[in-house]
């Protein structure tokens, strides 16, 4: 029997915001693109949730926002002080952890298979975990515990805000079953959309579906569907830079289809990425370059480079032929810049496989 924690700092952006600054806290704080009056472009990247009773949510254009309510606290992203928080509550929570694995900036599975031999004890672990981020970093959290990372994912979002939720390999059924389908754990708008027209409403309905028909339907994807739906999760927690990566993005003021000046931003986000890549030891193998045109649609262009590499210039020559080989000529309103595949410079891998 596994027991597998996800532990998720609640609103993390705002919540950093909010300790430096504690005059926030009854506030509502939004933080995100600068809503310059209401007409600034950007979303919303986090807020709390004060700013959550107005219709405030993330992802939401910051004019939105604006309009939801004007006199809320609007700050921009401070990356590097939300990074520098963050590293100190994941080696927290590492130090709890057998096995551990960062998901993201403020999220990270625990498998603590190794420490517990019960659910009960799992959950008394996990009070134990929140108590210690409470006490430490004075942050909210919420916890899941499950006996694989998908309940403990879920679990986790039923617990919040500040919860802990416990799902049983024996609940685990009964806790899947009411769920409308989007609420399933990879399931995207429009994979939810595609399987409501098919008929599958709630995740019940998708465990009882035929599993060979999903895979004709969906491929790979169909099976873990089928999995999900069913509690189904084999993957282990493992401790891995590979599902990590990092990234930046840049909207521009008014869209542009103009070359120099996006090739000029690409320069600058490459010089950022770099330099978070750089600081926290890591190579990477893979460029993704994203472009929103003025339409919202979105266009991811990745290119392996085959070997795992730290050079800027590479980074900046790379990019841009990227960016040249797609351009569609259309008006850019976004674009990002991300560097995946990423492995610690020591001990992982061969050193030859740094060169080149
Ligand atoms: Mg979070």
């Amino acid at each position: 029997m596994r027991f597998i924690l996800l532990v998720d700092m609640d609103y993390f952006y705002a919540a950093c915001e909010e300790l430096r600054n504690p005059s926030l806290k009854d506030k509502p704080v939004v933080v995100g693109a600068d809503p310059k009056n209401g007409s600034g472009r950007g979303v919303v990247s986090t807020c709390n949730y004060i700013a959550r009773k107005y219709g405030i949510k993330s992802g939401m254009p910051i004019s939105m926002a604006y309009k939801l309510k004007k006199d809320a606290i609007f700050l921009p992203v401070d990356e590097a002080y939300y990074e520098s928080v963050s590293s100190k509550i994941m080696s927290l929570l590492k130090s709890y952890a057998g096995k551990f694995e960062q998901v993201s900036i403020d999220e990270a599975f625990l498998d603590i298979s190794s420490k517990v031999n019960s659910f009960e004890e799992a959950y008394d672990y996990a009070k134990k975990v929140k108590e210690a981020v409470s006490s430490s970093f004075n942050l909210p959290c919420s916890v899941g515990i499950g006996p694989n990372k998908l309940i403990a994912k879920m679990a986790c979002e039923a617990a919040k805000p500040n919860g802990i939720k416990l799902v049983r390999e024996d609940e685990i059924k009964q806790f899947l079953s009411e769920l409308p389908i989007e609420k399933l754990y990879g399931v995207g708008k429009k994979s939810a959309e595609k399987l409501k027209s098919m008929g599958f409403e709630k995740i019940k309905d998708l465990a009882k579906a035929n599993k060979q028909m999903l895979i004709n339907e969906f491929g790979s994807f169909g099976l873990e569907l089928y999995n999900h739906a069913n509690g189904i999760d084999e993957e282990e927690v493992v401790e891995s830079y590979d599902s990590k990566s990092i990234g930046r993005e840049h909207t521009f003021e008014f869209d542009t289809d103009d070359e120099s000046q996006i090739e000029r931003e690409i320069e600058k986000l490459a010089e950022e990425v770099f330099e978070e890549t750089k600081k926290n030891g890591f190579y990477f193998k893979t460029i993704t370059l994203k472009l929103r045109n003025k339409n919202f649609e979105e266009h991811l262009y990745s290119k392996n480079i085959g070997h795992y590499m730290q050079d800027l210039e590479r980074l900046k020559k790379e990019s841009i032929a990227i960016f040249e080989a797609n351009n569609r000529k259309e008006k850019i309103r976004k674009i990002g810049l991300r560097v995946s595949g990423l492995i610690k410079s020591k001990g992982q891998r061969k050193i030859n496989e740094f060169i080149g």
